[in-house]
């Protein structure tokens, strides 16, 4: 009799192209941002909101205009069952605007201070530090017009590198407002008629309806050609100026570094004022990525049907500050650093030594443990691997003595102490070696130049 087995096709999936797994080894540089970013927010009086992930298609096409790279080319944008069209964030200034709309902030004492953090997605094409769906902290100071405000944003900013060793840089500028910029425009496309035929391709496009972006072109004609072109600070109506001027007066007293950068004018139309960029320290200023950026954005409130309210934030991205993070060899502490390790032998042992488990944690001892392992061996190299100072073992002959073992790991020195008594004596060895480097975490400052460690 012939079988014949039958053949099982295996389909194996992958990732969408753009999208990253963020796998466990890499979580601790993901949460040292969150903390950061949580403890910046509480310092500075910042309030968390979450906005969903998706909003109307419209109030993107609104806010960033039409022309934007954002929505001419890079919405996560579908029709959905209701017949309604749905866009992935690609960002979040403009839903946490409808937000404060729609929630009545206006009545709130102003400013209302928020901040965010979790995915955006932009149908951007994938390359180093470019992904389709990234991550991003933003900030957000809503309903206060001072230029102290701008300088606060820029700050804060400013500081999630600072704590975290980073040097950075900020390229600031002003791209005036509703009034003075139109006159600079047209001094602009003046300018660049005469060199217009060699503009690239997209600058060409940009030359009649968005003249501004052709500064910020990563294209080297491009850049050559504008190196010399008039600059909008030089075209500033008074009131823009005086704000520009106080903003960098504010930047110089907190001393925070800045570059004037006329080439900063942000890719979304609706900012206003000042427009800055977050930029590594040493950055080529003609390939760098920037880390985050933003500015004011005086008008968007009322573009999107509320009152005219003025408004200041910026966003950061995390995976180019994650990789900025790895580049500058800063080194980041896991969070959870056990600080002994519980080792069984046998079926019995590995009953008792689940409670026992237990009893360590809700005692405060950082532990971590080998219950799917049932050779000594592996156990131990899976507590040398972890760093933990004291490994527990639960043997049989433990069992019936009720004893346990506690090995040094450091010296090897094995001691027997009675089982009833192992809280006391592990949390006495701890306090000695006074190794719970958790502590190092607090404040988020967990980390340090490796040199440091
Ligand atoms: P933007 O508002 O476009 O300047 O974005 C602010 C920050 O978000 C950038 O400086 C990047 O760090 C990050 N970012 C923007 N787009 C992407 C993307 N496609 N992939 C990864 N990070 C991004």
């Amino acid at each position: 009799m012939t079988i014949i087995k039958k053949e099982v096709k295996r389909k194996q999936y992958q990732l969408i192209k753009g999208m990253k797994d963020i796998l466990p080894e890499e979580q601790k540089y993901w949460q040292t941002f969150e903390v950061m970013t949580k403890n910046t927010a509480d310092k500075y009086g910042f309030q968390k909101i979450s906005t969903p992930l998706v909003e109307h298609f419209d109030l993107f096409r609104r806010s960033a205009g039409a022309v934007s790279d954002i929505v001419e080319k890079e919405m996560y944008n579908f029709v959905d069952k209701g017949g309604e069209n749905i866009a992935l964030r690609p960002e979040f200034t403009a839903g946490i605007c409808r937000a404060y709309i729609e929630h009545g902030m206006l009545n709130l004492p102003q400013p209302i201070k928020l901040y965010s953090i979790g995915p955006c997605f932009r149908y951007d094409q994938p390359q180093s530090g470019r992904y389709r769906q990234f991550y991003q902290l933003n900030f957000e100071i809503i309903g206060e017009q001072d230029a102290i405000c701008d300088a606060q944003i820029i700050l804060v900013a400013s500081k999630i590198y600072q704590k975290l060793n980073l040097p950075t840089v900020v390229q600031i500028n002003s791209i005036g407002c509703a009034d003075c910029r139109p006159a600079y425009e047209e001094v602009l496309r003046d300018h660049l008629k005469k060199y217009r035929s060699k503009l690239s391709e997209v600058s060409q496009k940009r030359f009649a309806k968005n003249v501004l972006r052709i500064l910020d072109s990563k294209e080297k004609t491009d850049q050559e050609i504008v190196k010399d072109a008039p600059q909008q600070v030089d075209y500033l109506c008074d009131d823009c100026r005086q704000h520009f001027i106080q903003v960098l007066e504010y930047l110089d007293e907190l001393e925070i570094p800045y570059a004037l950068n006329p080439r900063i004018v942000r890719g979304l139309d609706y900012y206003t004022r000042t427009t800055f960029e977050i930029w590594p320290a040493e950055g080529d200023p003609a390939t760098v990525s920037a880390l985050g950026g933003g500015g004011r954005y005086d008008g968007l409130v009322e573009l999107l049907g509320g009152r005219p309210t003025p408004a200041v934030g910026f966003a950061v991205g995390l995976e180019r500050s994650i990789n900025f993070l790895k580049e500058q060899k800063v080194e980041i502490f896991e969070s959870f650093q056990p600080d002994i390790f519980l080792a069984q032998l046998g079926v019995e042992s590995r009953k008792k030594s689940l409670a026992l488990f237990e009893k360590l944690c809700d005692s405060g001892i950082q532990v971590s443990e080998g219950f799917a392992k049932s050779g000594l061996k592996a156990q131990l190299e899976m507590a040398n691997k972890l760093g933990v100072k004291y490994t527990l073992i639960v043997g049989q002959k433990e069992l019936i003595d009720g004893t346990i073992m506690i090995r040094d790991m450091e010296g090897g020195i094995q001691e027997m102490v009675d089982a009833k008594k192992i809280v006391a004596e592990v949390q006495k060895r701890l306090a000695k070696t006074q190794l719970n480097i958790n502590n190092i975490a607090k404040e988020g400052d967990n980390c340090q130049n490796q040199t440091a460690k």
